[in-house]
């Protein structure tokens, strides 16, 4: 990538808009501009045929049409798909491809790392690189659909490497990309955001996106959070269910709270009983995900009977709850497994 150039995917639609008009450009470019990005998926000027070629010139001068550097592809035995990217600057992400029945969902990264460090997640284990741009979350949908054109990626989940509110800005960039009429057109209702509970940003999410937002709640007691995800000494509990009561003031639908079972920590009967009467409150869906053991902690996965007795208890008091299966653990792709292959193995206990 030319480091003078401009990303030209970095650019809404607006602003590129600004862009071209600086340029002597008319404003209405820059929808065709993105009609050839995102609907065409075009990777040079010279192809955007219906734009006057001196034009063409100048935005190639200016602008730059990166894609990622596809630099390993694992699939699992049941068909997930995990890609390693790296990027210009050498750091590596990772998005998995999900293939169900009906759908197919890219779990995608918005961060290098993540500075959150959230005891029982590898990704949180390594340590934060940096945030990503807009271009580089896009462009991991783009290049995961350029390697399977007869997938067509129908959801996307933030819910890869990174806290995406903890990189608010390029988050809501590329949401705006990716539901845009002149970007991707997904719905919003496809789209969802999985958040460690950072207070001020889930209040603005609520009030100003409307795609789906997931909040991985993992436990009910501040003492217990706080040892699990040290976010939790900054938006205690109280502070998180007070910012997540507005939802219902501001959309339909409803939240999805994430709890990953850990043995012993938090997957007994009592825990349930607990989650069941906060839910009185907040009729929320809850999402249970059975840890994925990995090399960077000594937590263990419960037993079968237990995650089974745990959701039957919350099911017996009416309350939507299902059990995530897990993806690709053999090739570590699973929730909380990213970005382990870069943590060499004397580093770990
Ligand atoms: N930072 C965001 C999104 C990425 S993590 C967040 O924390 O919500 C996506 C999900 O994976 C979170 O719900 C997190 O609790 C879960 N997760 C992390 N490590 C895990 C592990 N080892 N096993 C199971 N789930 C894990
Ligand atoms: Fe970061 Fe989410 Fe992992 Fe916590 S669970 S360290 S917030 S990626």
């Amino acid at each position: 990538m030319d480091m003078n150039k401009v990303d030209i995917k970095n650019l809404s639609l607006k602003e590129l808009g600004h862009a071209l008009k600086d340029l002597g450009m008319p404003a209405y470019t820059a929808r065709q501009i993105f009609t050839w990005l995102y609907k065409k998926r075009v990777t040079d000027f010279e192809q955007m045929t219906d734009i006057a070629k001196p034009f063409r010139a100048e935005l190639a001068k200016r602008f730059c049409i990166p894609a990622l550097k596809l630099n390993k592809k694992q699939v699992g035995r049941d068909r997930t798909e995990k890609y390693q990217f790296v990027l210009a600057d050498g750091a590596s992400i990772e998005s998995v491809l999900i293939p169900m029945e009906r759908w197919h969902t890219l779990c995608v990264s918005t961060q290098a790392g993540c500075a959150l460090g959230c005891t029982f997640c590898l990704t949180g284990i390594k340590g934060f690189k940096r945030n990503l741009t807009v271009s580089e979350i896009t462009g991991q949908l783009a290049a995961v659909q350029a390697e399977n054109p007869d997938m067509p990626v129908s959801h996307i989940v933030f819910m890869g490497m990174g806290e995406p509110f903890a990189n608010e800005h390029a988050t809501l960039g590329a949401i705006d990309i990716l539901t845009s009429e002149e970007g991707y057109q997904y719905s919003n209702h496809r789209i969802t955001v999985s958040t460690a509970g950072l207070v001020p940003q889930v209040r603005r999410f609520i009030r100003e996106s409307k795609a789906n937002l997931a909040v991985s709640l993992n436990a009910l007691y501040d003492d217990t959070r706080t040892a699990l995800m040290p976010i939790n000494a900054t938006y205690p509990l109280a502070e998180l269910m007070a910012a997540l009561e507005d939802y219902h003031q501001h959309r339909r639908g409803r939240i999805t709270f994430e709890y990953v079972m850990i043995k012993g920590i938090n997957d007994g009967i009592a825990h349930a009983i607990q989650l069941a009467k906060l839910l009185k409150r907040f009729p929320f869906k809850v999402n249970l995900i059975p840890f994925n053991e990995h090399r960077g902690t000594d937590y263990e996965r419960p037993d079968e009977d237990h995650i089974r007795a745990f959701q039957d208890y919350l099911q017996k008091h009416t309350i939507a709850c299902t059990v995530r299966t897990t993806h690709g653990e053999e090739i570590e792709a699973a929730c909380g497994q990213l970005g382990g292959k870069n943590i060499a193995q004397e580093e770990l206990p």
